[in-house]
């Protein structure tokens, strides 16, 4: 019988003891650091392919792209965002490491079917809902002008908006993983992929450009997956379109811009800019 795989001993994530207060520190640091490097590192190719080389000008949403002063004020945010962010994910390591979160190890704890597929979609179910009923919260006047008008700032965001959130609403985000892996079972590798997913995702939502492919629009699943312009919308007209990920609570909860599948068509069959 041979022993864990890589993926399967809590030292391969966490190798110090998060009780010690240097080791809690040097963790926060090493923390931050990935959680910027992922960020600059994901959001550049994006940033260079669009707004440097021009590729796919057609599925531009704005007339401007947003400019540099713009842009640096995204960048100021997410920077901040990333202190936050990196808070969180340590907070996270010492839920678990107490022993308070529902995270297994054994890759087959629950079965295969639960580790591709249950997990996974409950993450994302789960996530989903959090995100679109603190969204609806953070746009109730007090609220929003206390925190959420920095994410607004931006009429038309760039990528470098992915992070670009008060502190207040960072946290709001940040506190999403960690309360759902106080009930939901999942592997550490079901964190890592869904953060990732869950960047790329803000990246494309904030773009300025549509990237989902032409059968999107001719099979309709563009109808229930958030993309490009329906972000575009929320900042455009500030109360649609709250979404995260699938526009399913958008169209339950009548939140849903009216235009949004007319323009989605359009946008995804033109072949110039719109303005
Ligand atoms: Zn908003
Ligand atoms: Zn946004």
């Amino acid at each position: 019988m041979t022993g864990p795989s890589h993926f399967e001993s809590f030292e391969s994530y966490i190798p110090v003891d998060l009780r010690s207060p240097e080791a809690l520190l040097a963790a926060a640091g090493v923390v931050l650091f990935f959680v910027l490097f992922r960020y600059f590192l994901m959001v550049a190719p994006f940033w260079w392919a669009f707004y440097r080389r021009g590729v796919a000008p057609s599925r531009r949403i704005y007339a401007r792209l947003p400019g540099r002063a713009e842009q640096l004020f995204e960048i100021k945010w997410s920077l901040v965002s990333g202190l936050v962010f990196a808070v969180f994910g340590v907070g996270l390591g010492v839920l678990w490491q107490l022993g308070w979160t529902r995270i297994y190890l054994r890759f087959d704890e629950f079965g295969w079917f639960y580790f591709f597929v249950i997990g996974p979609v409950l993450l994302l179910v789960l996530h989903d809902t959090y995100f679109y009923w603190t969204h609806r919260w953070l746009h109730l006047p007090s609220v929003y002008r206390r925190f959420h008008r920095v994410h607004h700032e931006s009429l038309h965001p760039s990528p470098w908006a992915s992070f670009s959130f008060h502190p207040v609403e960072s946290a709001i985000n940040a506190a999403a993983i960690p309360l759902i892996v106080l009930i939901l079972p999942l592997h550490p590798v079901h964190i890592l992929v869904h953060l990732t997913l869950m960047t790329v995702s803000a990246i494309t939502n904030h773009l300025g450009f549509e990237v989902l492919p032409r059968s999107a629009a001719v099979h309709g699943w563009g109808n229930w997956v958030i993309s490009g312009l329906h972000h575009a919308q929320h900042h455009r007209f500030f109360r649609w379109n709250y979404g995260l990920f699938f526009s399913v609570w958008d169209r339950m909860m009548k939140t849903e811009h009216p235009s949004f599948w007319a323009e989605f068509t359009q946008k995804l069959n033109s072949k110039t800019n719109v303005s």
